[in-house]
């Protein structure tokens, strides 16, 4: 590939990071110092924005942009599809005497009304009403993209109700830091201003080649293949992770990395995935916004970069059935604005007791709102990994490691801990025994770990935004922050108070942590006994959405209405079903015109075969030839036998109007059954049929071609 970039050849990395983003650093340079001043303040307190500095900042915005080469400017906004969406204008404004001029005003910078019907809304905006609004996200920063200024922005309806991802996000930012703030201050913090949730997703893919991709229509259309007789070779030589990267894998991964670096992303490591094929990026944490912005940025690039090297890049959750499937690791903690990691185990006794409430608050929100995390992992691609037969059962629990079970355990029963003066633990008295900073046996199958100064939520799906598991992270553990600041407040001793509370927590949601194995059949069954949800797939996920406690929760802290989650349970439900009919219909086609022509062809040539042989005269045998005849007719038998089955269902869940619901759950029991059975008949037929005869490339093809 002629696409090689040297960092050297371009500039150094301190030049090119960020070299495409309105920064802070920028800011400083280009705004006035008043205006400077006024902007940050909105962006640190979330001061109200003054219409005059947002014209000034828009006027440098633009200037900025267009010394750069920018032509166009977008409002960027994440609406309910987990995509990016954006709507691009001209700078160029007509003046009355005919000219035009470069222009972007503070109103265009602060607002904007792309046409809202095209985003899912779950029912939520009335078709007389189509319009929909953009407004300016001062929390994260703008940046250039192919000659085009983006505006990061939430997307709301003309009558206010949250159309985005982003929305309830930015607000449970400030929810977070509300009540975190309380029980800090109750620690005596008279200092600390803000909270700060902080996400770091390690995002997982996979690459295939360009051309053997655009022989499958399943990839093409459902990102996954939806047929492929397992390779001979697996994943089973473990050979992959962290081998080698082959070079043009490795000329993407720097291209990759500097158009990252370039719109500030600090991806810095990566590495081979276990599967073949398949790989991981990381960023730099960032506040949760920003880093949820850059994901989706994360996303985006590799697309769009793996195409300059003949790859295509796969986000989707499971595009290989029997290969481990793509997850996103959403590394979460909170930090104080002054810097502290409110998730760091402290040195001194009064460091460590508010260190154990907030990892209290962090088990018992778990626990309590287990439901809603699930949900927040939950779409078809995901349903392949969580609670199918591979990978991570869909049960939520947290690996604390030894040591804090140990402290907690033994808090629960108000008995001695191993504090280092042998003594009773004291909350804010005893020092606690030094704890590991890094977990480095850490468990790598529970799908809530703590690794040492933060936890990591490994349940979502590598094709999702980690705005949905975020918010509701972000606001389960403000719920529980707030319950335990209102303990806290007013008393005399705050650590003998924080020992009652982390005693109690321990003892009431214990039993959502778990150390063991999270894969073995032995775990479901005990986590079963333990009362631990266990909620198998997208479909039976959503009810949770609109469950009494989680609309109570989220209208308590102001989030999302109850209409709002309704709509949202509606979006999930319809996305299911149009994602499910994609694949049936695609699985149909592929298997109707591809897939039984190549059986049927194959069957006449031995069939041929046999005629032929028989008409030498010469007495020869062809029982290998019948005994292949018999076994690939009854392997098409099969086949179409399956085709009408799906046929069958599929047309009946088209039709199956009134209860999304009911509709959705048909589409998971029965069409979705009836594509893989008619998987199973292709993947067999696979196994018989020539390899010249075959339409398509083969999973050791898709795997090992790079
Ligand atoms: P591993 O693959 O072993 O899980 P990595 O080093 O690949 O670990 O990824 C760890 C991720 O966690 C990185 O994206 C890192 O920036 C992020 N991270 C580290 N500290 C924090 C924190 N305090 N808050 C959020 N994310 C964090
Ligand atoms: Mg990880």
């Amino acid at each position: 590939m002629s696409n090689k970039v040297n960092l050297t050849d371009v500039e150094g990395v301190d030049v090119v990071f960020g070299s495409n983003v309105f920064s802070d650093a920028v800011m400083k340079e280009r705004l006035p110092k008043q205006i400077y001043k006024a902007l940050k303040k909105t962006i640190d307190e979330g001061a109200p924005l003054d219409p005059n500095v947002a014209e000034v900042v828009a006027n440098a915005l633009k200037d900025w942009a267009i010394e750069k080469g920018a032509t166009h400017f977008t409002h960027w906004f994440q609406p309910m599809t987990g995509l990016t969406a954006e709507k691009h204008d001209a700078f160029i404004s007509p003046t009355s005497d005919g000219r035009v001029i470069l222009g972007f005003s503070g109103k265009e910078l602060i607002k904007g009304e792309p046409d809202a019907s095209s985003f899912p809304s779950g029912g939520l905006r009335a078709t007389f009403e189509a319009r929909g609004y953009t407004a300016w996200d001062v929390t994260s920063p703008a940046f250039l993209k192919e000659k085009s200024l983006y505006i990061p922005t939430v997307f709301v309806s003309y009558t206010g109700e949250v159309l985005d991802k982003k929305t309830p996000l930015l607000r449970s930012v400030e929810v977070l830091s509300k009540q975190a703030l309380r029980v800090l201050r109750a620690f005596g913090n008279n200092t600390t201003k803000k909270v700060i949730a902080t996400v770091g997703p390690e995002q997982e893919y996979f690459l295939v080649d360009k051309e053997l991709y655009e022989q499958r229509r399943d990839l093409i259309l459902t990102g996954r293949t939806l047929f492929g007789a397992p390779s001979p070779k697996g994943q089973e030589l473990e050979d992959q992770y962290f081998g080698t990267i082959k070079e043009r894998v490795a000329d993407f991964m720097q291209e990759l990395d500097i158009e990252l670096w370039k719109l500030g992303v600090s991806s810095k490591t990566k590495h081979n995935e276990v599967a073949p094929a398949q790989y991981e990026i990381a960023p730099v944490f960032n506040d949760v916004n920003v880093g949820t912005d850059h994901n989706q940025l994360v996303m985006e690039t590799l697309k769009k970069v793996a195409l300059h090297h003949g790859l295509v890049a796969l986000i989707h959750e499971k595009p290989y059935a029997g290969v481990n499937g793509s997850g996103k690791h959403n590394n979460w903690s909170m930090s104080t604005n002054d810097g502290e990691n409110l998730l760091e185990p402290g040195e001194t006794p009064q460091s460590n007791a508010q260190f154990l409430v907030f990892l209290a608050a962090i088990v018992k929100a778990v626990d309590v709102y287990a439901d809603l995390l699930r949900v927040s992992a939950a779409n078809p691609g995901n349903d392949h990994r969580l609670g199918a037969n591979e990978a991570p059962p869909a049960i939520i629990s947290i690996f604390l490691g030894d040591q804090l079970t140990e402290i907690l355990e033994k808090l629960a029963k108000g008995g001695k801990v191993g504090a280092k003066n042998g003594g009773e633990l004291k909350l804010g008295a005893s020092t606690l025994p030094v704890l590991p900073k890094d977990n480095t046996d850490r468990n790598r199958t529970s799908p809530f770990a703590f690794t040492g100064n933060k936890f990591e939520f490994r349940m979502v799906g590598s094709s999702q935004s980690v705005a949905g598991p975020n918010f509701v992270l972000n606001t389960i553990v403000a719920e529980v922050l707030s319950e335990i600041a209102g303990q806290l407040e007013g008393k005399k001793d705050v650590n003998a108070e924080a020992q009652k509370i982390v005693q109690k927590i321990a003892k009431d949601h214990g039993r959502v942590i778990f150390n063991g194995n999270n894969y073995t059949d032995e775990w479901v069954q005990t986590a079963e006994k333990r009362g631990l949800l266990n909620i198998r797939s997208t479909v039976e996920s959503v009810p949770v959405l609109t469950a009494k406690k989680n609309v109570q929760l989220f209208e308590k802290h102001g989030i999302l209405t109850k209409t709002e989650l309704e709509a949202r349970a509606e979006i999930v439900l319809e996305n299911y079903i149009k994602t499910i009919n994609i694949e049936a219909l695609t699985a149909l086609e592929m298997a109707k015109r591809q897939i039984l022509p190549a059986g049927i062809a194959f069957a006449t040539e031995v069939a041929q075969s046999i005629n032929s042989v028989k008409a030498t005269g010469v007495k020869a045998v062809t029982g290998a030839q019948e005994e292949l005849l018999k076994e690939v007719s009854d392997t098409l038998a099969s086949l179409k036998k399956n085709i009408n089955a799906l046929e069958k269902v599929q047309a009946k869940a088209e039709n199956l109007h009134g209860d999304t619901y009911k509709q959705a759950l048909f589409y998971k029991d029965s069409v979705f059954t009836a594509v893989n059975a008619l998987r199973a008949a292709a993947d067999k037929l696979e196994t018989v049929v020539d390899k010249d005869l075959w339409p398509l490339p083969t999973y050791a093809d898709l795997l090992f071609n790079l």
